[in-house]
């Protein structure tokens, strides 16, 4: 069976990709930043569904590691074909605008915007080679919506799904989609600090999601039969007016 990789699989909505791209039957390449223990545990996971896991450690910010781990990682397993990638690593680091510091704008943006591209670029040619591939973003609400104190989110997001609209339009017709999925407020560390007790009372669902409901989505996306969907954002947030 061919093989996905996730960024962000240590833990969260990444770690949920895992578990679904695992459970349809791809080995699973799973990338993380520090958090070695816990990608650990997603391993497990992705084993005991009965495929392979491997962790594959890297700074999706980090243009040079990304070429040098993920490019080596590709030169030494030839035989190997990567035919989905889901993009999912992501910070935030909220304040407001005439507040915010200029490493805040950078990091935020340079995760979740300049990970998609640098991953992105190296797995792009061997899709187009292969004549298939599924590329998934993880964006946000944030970047459909805009929300006060995360410009830098908003902007960061909101580019990766502009993103996603104009390659999906250059490899249409090599049989690769490209969509993205736009989470609401899901329980994960990114959502520990916010009161869902007084949040949900926006959420016509009345509840924070799961990871696993993300998951689910992204699992439909990566789907040979999800063929003609591309180019879309697909909003999983509990009804949340976007
Ligand atoms: P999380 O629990 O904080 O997990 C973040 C994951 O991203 C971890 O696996 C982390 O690895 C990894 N990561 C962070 N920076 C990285 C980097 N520079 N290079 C490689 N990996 C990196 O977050 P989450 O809530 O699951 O969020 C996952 C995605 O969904 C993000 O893109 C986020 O923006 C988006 N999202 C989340 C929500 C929500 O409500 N939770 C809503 C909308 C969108 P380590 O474990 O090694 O640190």
């Amino acid at each position: 069976m061919n093989w996905a990789l996730v960024t962000g699989g240590s833990r969260g909505i990444g770690r949920e990709i895992c578990a679904k791209l695992a459970s349809m039957g791809y080995n699973v390449l799973i990338n993380y930043k520090g958090n070695k223990e816990k990608a650990e545990e997603t391993r497990q996971i992705v084993k005991n569904a009965g495929v392979y896991g491997e962790l594959i450690p890297f700074d999706v910010a980090d243009r040079q590691q990304v070429q040098d781990v993920l490019g080596k990682w590709i030169e030494n397993n030839g035989d190997k074909i990567i035919e989905v990638l889901v993009n999912n690593a992501g910070i935030k680091d909220d304040v407001l605008l005439m507040w915010m510091k200029d490493e805040q704008w950078d990091n935020v943006l340079n995760t979740s915007l300049g990970g998609f591209f640098n991953v992105t670029k190296i797995l792009v040619n061997s899709m187009l080679r292969q004549r298939y591939g599924r590329i998934i973003n993880v964006v946000s609400l944030s970047g459909l919506k805009g929300l006060a104190g995360q410009t830098n989110y908003s902007a960061a997001k909101g580019g990766m799904i502009a993103a996603t609209k104009a390659l999906a339009q250059e490899v249409g017709k090599r049989n690769i989609t490209v969509n993205a999925v736009a989470p609401g407020f899901i329980k994960t560390d990114m959502t520990a600090g916010i009161n869902e007790a007084e949040m949900k009372q926006l959420i016509p669902a009345n509840r924070f999601g799961t990871p696993e409901e993300v998951a689910h989505v992204v699992g439909f996306l990566a789907t040979k039969e999800a063929a003609y969907v591309t180019g879309q954002v697909i909003s999983v947030n509990g009804g949340l007016y976007t």
